[in-house]
């Protein structure tokens, strides 16, 4: 009962499903014939070595015909080879492919561009199309196939006198912009700016496309201008990249490509400004598909060539696939390594650099495991004082004064009274002001368990002193007392502490994880309205505090109070507007006060 047979699929079934599939990549077509013609080309070099022809494919509209033709001079067609590869179409699986991947909401399937359709993707501009042919054999004869649907089709005698094929496409009224020169050379450049052969548009005498990518070309071999040239000219971007990184390999993928770092905004805030260009083979397929590039890497700018990716096939697809997670994962480890040699050979410039990757690479360290194990020796701080140094630096140059701590500062300006008193007692403190800081913070300490970051103005580690032995301790108990009946606060948290820098009195200080939570809900828009959770440190070291200590609760102390409060609490941020007209008023009262003794 054994038997066996192929299966048939009728073209009337599968035109519409081509027509529907691409419709929304509709310009598509236009890649698709240039670059049959660019293959037929490569074939004809192959077969028809002595040939003495100048190779090129010319895309030329007829508007008044309402026609626009493809013309190449490569192998060209004989009747049986226009009966093989034109009328049989290959669309193995395309149905079960609708089935599996399309859906109402994704009407394209979810399908890159194009599918593999290639030639017959002219049916979804045109209400009829001619190919005109003639094989490089010698003695065969010019054919001319004619069809108006993609389903049925007539062959005839052509009018070629020289190897090659020209197709001609009738547009369908709505589809009438193809002919305009400037939707035609907007599409060509989009798709074709790399191709193989020179691409002529109309009767121009310059080809509209570069036939030798720079990517292609040994990285030895490329000059510094070159790559810098390549990209304004791709991106038109006119701030030079920092640097770049070129790939270039065969094995274990065949993927070649420029990866350049552009100067970023410092407030990214985590949107991708990048835009990296899939080619496969020359051709252009698409930008920043995120199944080949790490999302951390669409902030770069570049183009990658990969002839080997199974790109004519679904996104669902692509994320399955070994192969691309592999080749995602190299092009990050490349990234990686350029970044890494660069911090080991040239650390001085990795450091101006610094400024401006940063963003980038903590994105990417918080992104990407993989990523973070290979840069994590490379990633700086920036102190107050313009110094670079790794956290491993950091710790050590601080071990004795606070151990596994690193103290920063969200505003240099604004906070440059706390970081001084850091400063001052030889303790760096990071200047962390990017958005991207506050998860990067909590990242690290994630990763370095031991370490805890510290804003400035969080607590008065690294500040304190041994208690002076000799001096007589003021009374906690009272000075607690005053300052909550000064600032009509009855829950102030306050401590006396010693504070190695005797000239100052007191320091205001809030909670780390406190304010982080209410950063975090700041960036991410939540309204929790969060108590202040600040604490009054008063220096038991300080004359001032001690003297205070010895008063009576009366007018004059609870004046000194608010005086010593808000000095503390200016170190850290400014006043608000009332507290500031407060804080001059009472200055002044405490100067006359001061005066009148005099007299
Ligand atoms: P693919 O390019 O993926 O093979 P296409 O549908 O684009 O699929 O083309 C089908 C076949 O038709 C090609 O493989 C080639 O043999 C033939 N063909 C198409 N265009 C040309 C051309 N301009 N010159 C010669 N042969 C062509
Ligand atoms: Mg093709």
């Amino acid at each position: 009962m054994a038997s066996s047979g192929s299966i048939s699929i009728h073209a009337q079934n599968i035109m519409p499903i081509i027509k529907k599939w691409l419709y929304s990549d509709k310009d598509i077509f236009i890649r698709e014939l240039v670059a049959n013609g660019c293959d037929a080309i490569a074939k004809r070099k192959i077969a028809d070595p002595g040939a003495e022809v100048e190779y090129r494919v010319t895309v030329e509209a007829d508007e008044a015909a309402g026609e626009l033709r493809f013309i190449d001079n490569g192998i060209g067609m004989t009747a049986e080879e226009v009966e093989k590869y034109i009328n049989q179409v290959a669309f193995s699986g395309a149905e079960e492919f609708l089935k599996q991947y399309g859906d109402e909401k994704n009407p394209k399937g979810g399908i890159i561009g194009h599918f593999g359709l290639g030639f017959y993707s002219a049916f979804m501009v045109a209400d009829k199309v001619t190919i005109d042919t003639l094989s490089f054999h010698e003695d065969a004869a010019s054919v001319r196939w004619t069809s108006e649907d993609g389903m049925r089709y007539e062959i005839d005698e052509g009018s070629r006198d020289l190897p090659g094929t020209t197709i001609t496409l009738h547009l369908a009224e709505a589809e009438h912009e193809f002919l305009h020169e400037h939707t035609l050379r907007e599409t060509l450049e989009k798709y074709c700016a790399f191709m193989a052969v020179p691409i002529f548009l109309g009767k121009g005498e310059q080809p509209i496309n570069d036939t030798n990518p720079l990517w292609l070309k040994n990285p030895s071999d490329c000059t510094d201008e070159e790559y810098k040239a390549f990209y304004t000219k791709v991106f038109h971007d006119f701030e030079p990249p920092l640097f770049y990184v070129h790939l270039n390999v065969d094995y274990p993928f065949n993927l070649k490509g420029i990866l350049y770092f552009p100067k970023l905004r410092q407030d990214f805030g985590g949107v991708a400004e990048g835009q990296i260009k899939m080619f496969s083979g020359q051709v252009f397929v698409a930008d920043n598909i995120k199944e080949v590039i790490p999302e951390f890497l669409t902030l770069l700018k570049g183009v990658i060539d990969c002839p080997d990716l199974p790109l004519n096939v679904s996104r669902s697809f692509l994320q399955n696939d070994g192969y691309v997670k592999k080749l995602s994962a190299y092009i990050t480890r490349k990234v990686a390594d350029k970044l890494t040699g660069l911090f080991n050979t040239e650390r001085e410039n990795y450091q101006k650099y610094w400024d401006d990757i940063n963003p980038f690479i903590k994105y990417g360290c918080m992104k990407d495991e993989s990523f973070y194990e290979r840069m994590k020796d490379a990633l700086l701080f920036k102190l107050t004082d313009g110094t670079y140094v790794t956290l491993a630096q950091y710790l050590e140059a601080n071990r004795e004064k606070a151990e596994n701590k690193v103290f920063y500062a969200t505003d240099a300006t604004l906070q440059a009274a706390a970081i001084a008193m850091y400063t001052s007692q030889g303790i760096g403190v990071a200047l962390l002001n990017s958005l991207i800081d506050v998860n990067y913070i909590s990242f690290l300490e994630f990763k370095n368990s031991d370490v805890k970051f510290s804003r400035v103005d969080a607590g008065v580690d690294g500040l304190t002193a041994d208690a002076d032995a000799a001096q007589e301790q003021p009374d906690a108990g009272k000075l607690t007392a005053f300052f909550r009946d000064a600032l009509g606060d009855d829950k102030l948290d306050v401590t006396v502490t010693a504070l190695r820098d005797e000239a100052l009195p007191a320091m205001v200080t809030e909670d780390e994880q406190a304010r982080r939570f209410k950063d975090m809900s700041r960036i991410y828009g939540g309204n929790f309205a969060m108590p202040a959770q600040c604490k009054l440190t008063l220096n038991s070291r300080s004359p001032v505090v001690a003297a205070l200590a010895k008063r009576e609760a009366n007018e004059e102390t609870l004046e000194i109070c608010r005086q010593v409060f808000d000095l503390a609490q200016m170190a850290r941020e400014p006043l608000e507007a009332q507290a500031l007209s407060a804080f001059i008023a009472r200055s002044n009262k405490l100067l006359s006060m001061l005066l009148s003794r005099d007299a």
